[in-house]
């Protein structure tokens, strides 16, 4: 039972950490601070925390979700076609070889 309340926690610390990592927070501090207070208290401090947009951008490209506007260098979501900064034709988003290469060289970064 002991192990199992322990798993849970973690599991909890490990949820509150994702939550943390997504909006651009650190998932080692979130980690700790939910492991040795609560999940709780993670989750309250992750939410309140302020989203750090530059590594939540970063991140998002790296996941594949959003990609770089090529005329204004904006962050725009990975599918859309024209940049909604400067209304200009993004075209739609690199695939297969062009896509694999820059994940490639994204993971060996
Ligand atoms: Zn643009």
């Amino acid at each position: 039972m002991l192990i199992f309340s322990i798993l849970l926690w973690v599991l909890f610390c490990g949820m509150v950490s994702l939550y943390a990592w997504y909006k651009g927070l650190s998932f080692f501090e979130l980690f700790l601070l939910s492991f040795f207070f609560s999940p709780l208290i993670g989750l309250v401090v992750a939410v309140i925390m302020k989203q750090n947009i530059p590594i939540y951008e970063k991140r998002q490209i790296k996941l594949g979700l959003a990609r770089r506007c090529p005329h204004c260098a904006e962050v725009i979501k990975r599918r859309e076609s024209v940049c909604p900064f400067c209304d200009k034709e993004v075209g739609t988003p690199h695939k297969g070889k062009k896509a694999a290469s820059h994940r490639q060289s994204v993971v060996s970064r």
